[in-house]
């Protein structure tokens, strides 16, 4: 049995080297903590010094009474977690590191190997008081909030788990990017290049979103990951872009979905729907998601052109495996290279003299304008250079992604 347990790994301890030293109960069973299910560490110490007549002294030596503030630690992290919505919460402590290093030494000394961690018991302990009092579950992997004692000083600091809520958004302007974008010359300060604003553009998806969830949620700040980005003159239509939008530090996690909703649509630029509570995980799955995607172009060549002859290059365009050096428009930003990239499908929508408007499925990563215009042939084929017709594309916005979820 369990008891059976705790008594022989306490035989195996040198009993003699603790010497005048006297241990609290706790401190005594917590030489043998691992050893037997079931006992706190106060009922290890007890059977061990009896069967060890390990006399009790007026303080313990190795904790100098820190196990006896157990209960005020408690009081003190239900308080502050209490000004957090929380379902699950996790202690952590700091322990003095004088005491620590007693800790180590006396296992050292006595070669006991089987001890358990006053850090482990502080947080273990604290953490079932505090569950008792407020009804809230540990969870260890992943908790609301973790209180981090600092035993020392009696000070808790809470770390607040950012919230997460997946959604699909559409963009219907022109006019802002997905992302917040700070001004570059004065990161966010304030300056005559961004107008005083901090940033480029007045608003963005992102702050349209995250501002109505932290209407009901509050927080320090917010972030919204997207799979993939459109540019900031494309429209983001259809069935919408998949994001998880972020918050940090929410004072509430139950969120009104609904309302969300309603506020972003009535927005007039940006419509969002599905949403719902979401993880970090599911943020990864989606900037690794590959989706193709669907967009509608609106063309304008130099020349007025046969429908026919569109037609024509759009379908060899199409059966092309295309190379795409890395356009001149973002050249500044990323490392020249060649990419292949295939449209999947493509459809003459309208085709009027100079105009004309064309769906393309493309594979992820494909840059769309550059295959149509042909970026001054660093793209490889193009509808530009298949029809002998130079051409702008004039719009080019998103109307679906094809991904799974
Ligand atoms: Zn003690
Ligand atoms: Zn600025």
């Amino acid at each position: 049995m369990g008891l059976d347990d705790v008594l022989a790994a306490a035989a195996g301890i040198n009993w003699q080297a603790l010497g005048e030293r006297s241990l609290c109960d706790a401190c005594l069973g917590r030489l043998v903590g691992k050893a037997g299910h079931g006992f706190a560490n106060p009922e290890r110490g007890r059977a061990v010094r009896e069967a060890h007549r390990v006399l009790p002294g007026t303080a313990c030596w190795l904790c100098e009474g820190l196990l006896d503030e157990v209960p005020k630690f408690a009081d003190l992290v239900a308080a502050k977690l209490g000004e957090w919505d929380h379902a699950t919460f996790l202690v952590g402590s700091k322990i003095d590191l004088e005491l620590a290093a007693r800790e180590e030494s006396l296992w050292v000394e006595l070669g006991a190997t089987q001890g358990e961690l006053v850090k482990n018991e502080i947080n273990r302990e604290v953490g079932k008081l505090v569950a008792a009092r407020t009804g809230k579950g540990v969870d260890f992997a992943r908790p609301d909030v973790t209180a981090i004692v600092d035993t020392p000083y009696d000070v808790v600091e809470v770390e607040v788990a950012p919230l997460f809520l997946y959604g699909r958004y559409r963009k219907l302007s022109r006019e802002i990017p997905q992302t917040r974008w700070p001004c570059r010359r004065c990161r966010g300060k304030g300056c005559d290049h961004c107008g005083g604003k901090g940033k480029m553009y007045e608003t963005s998806v992102e702050e349209i979103v995250a501002g109505e969830v932290m209407k009901q949620t509050g927080g320090t700040g917010h972030a919204l990951h997207g799979m993939g980005r459109e540019d900031v003159d494309a429209l983001m239509l259809g069935n919408g872009r998949p994001f998880v939008v972020e918050i940090s530090r929410p004072r509430r996690r139950l969120v009104d979905v609904a309302a969300v909703e309603d506020g972003v649509n009535r927005s007039g630029i940006v419509e969002v729907e599905s949403l719902r509570p979401s993880t970090r995980d599911e943020v990864v799955r989606l900037k690794e998601d590959r989706a193709d995607k669907t967009y509608r172009a609106r063309i304008r060549f130099a020349v007025p052109l046969e429908p026919a002859k569109v037609k024509e290059g759009l379908a060899a365009l199409a059966a092309a495996r295309i190379a795409q050096r890395t356009p001149t428009r973002v050249s500044h930003r990323r490392s020249d290279r060649v990419r292949h990239r295939a449209l999947r499908d493509v459809e003459l929508l309208r085709a009027d003299g100079r105009e004309a408007e064309v769906l393309v499925r493309a594979e992820a990563g494909t840059y769309v304008k550059e295959a149509l215009h042909g970026d001054g042939g660093r793209t490889e084929p193009s509808l530009a250079g298949l029809t002998g017709v130079p051409c702008e594309v004039v719009a080019l916005d998103v109307v679906r992604i094809h991904d799974t979820g």
